[in-house]
């Protein structure tokens, strides 16, 4: 199967099945799992943050992160069109109270400071308060643009607000850009990476920030059930994954170029967007019915979400040949269809 559904596909490689098969175990709500604990430092060291903290998943990470920032009746504020919002069941709403105070962004991630201002609330009994200020990196595949991450962040901290990056595919973003991992998540006080996204491990995502943020996240952790105990083996990959297939997510980038270029070259599709490892496609004809490429395109092997929204994901599961063989069978549909 060439899976282009999403980088979250990615399977453990086998040197990956190995350092997890040895890895030592313990219990870790008792915090007894040298392999998590050692990611947990592993990932602080390399992000520059006191301390870290291993979560079953990004979606647990960042609900985690909302309830260690934010208070019953407090606010964050958000992309309308971030994960933290749209994508997480309104976890924070359901288990938190928090409000959420959803902006229209850029469709870049980024948010124009005159909206970030207008939409911190004074302190009134009216007003839910604003605590917190959520960004996310990459963005649809895009990377934040650096200049805007200080200003608003800058701007955040002015106004008494935390900071929290949803960097479940920050890996791509320090490919992309060149930047450490540290420099990313410099302006935040915490963020949340996966260490599932493109990278091969099955499982995980880990929250780093200040030490006692970090106290107060290992509470909520438990509180809503992601407190695991013999978990070494899961970590161990994370680990291997930072170190082993990180530095390697910009071949993803490459194999996105390439899809984009092959279907920007078809009749009938246009490109909308290649950012990172996702492209972004329209289909021209408005007549145009997805399910017979579906079929097409499964019959061949090849699976794609929807074709309503259709964006196609890179990763290290596919290679250049199988972007090729995409590329043709797109190709080979739109040929009898415009025949
Ligand atoms: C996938 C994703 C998450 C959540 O991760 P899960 O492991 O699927 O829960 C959070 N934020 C972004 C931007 C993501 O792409």
């Amino acid at each position: 199967m060439i899976d282009l559904r999403s980088d979250t596909v990615t399977r453990p490689s086998a040197e990956m099945r190995r350092v997890m098969f040895e890895a030592p175990v313990g219990d870790d709500v008792w915090g007894d799992d040298p392999s998590v604990t050692h990611l947990e430092h592993y990932l602080a060291e390399r992000t520059g943050k006191a301390a870290a903290l291993f979560l079953p998943s990004g979606t647990q990470s960042n609900l985690v992160a909302l309830l260690s920032h934010c208070q019953r009746g407090d606010e964050y504020l958000v992309d309308q069109q971030a994960h933290t919002y749209r994508l997480e069941g309104g976890g924070a709403a359901v288990l938190g109270g928090i409000q959420p105070q959803p902006l229209d962004g850029l469709n870049t991630g980024e948010l124009p400071l005159a909206k970030l201002k207008a939409a911190i609330k004074p302190v009134d009994p009216h007003f839910a308060r604003t605590r917190l200020l959520t960004l996310e990196n990459t963005f649809h595949g895009q990377v934040l643009d650096a200049d805007h991450v200080a200003q608003t962040t800058a701007l955040a901290r002015e106004q008494g607000l935390a900071t929290h990056l949803d960097g479940a595919r920050i890996g791509n973003a320090a490919a992309a850009s060149g930047s450490s991992l540290e420099a990313l998540c410099a302006p935040f006080d915490t963020v949340s990476i996966c260490c599932s996204k493109g990278l091969g491990a099955p499982m995980g995502s880990v929250l780093v920030g200040p030490e006692a943020f970090i106290a107060t996240a290992t509470r909520w952790r438990k509180v809503v059930g992601g407190g695991l105990r013999q978990v070494g083996s899961m970590a161990a990959a994370c680990e291997y994954a930072l170190d082993h297939h990180l530095p390697q997510l910009i071949q993803d980038h490459e194999k996105a170029e390439r899809l984009a270029a092959g279907l920007a070259a078809i009749d009938g599709i246009t490109v909308t967007a290649q950012a990172t490892n996702m492209v972004f496609v329209a289909f021209e004809d408005s007549a145009f019915a997805p399910e017979p490429l579906h079929a097409w395109l499964a019959e061949q092997g090849i699976l794609v979400g929807a074709l309503y929204a259709p964006r196609f994901v890179t990763h290290r599961d596919v290679s250049m040949a199988d972007i090729d063989q995409v590329v043709a069978a797109f190709r080979d549909y739109f040929q009898r269809l415009t025949r």
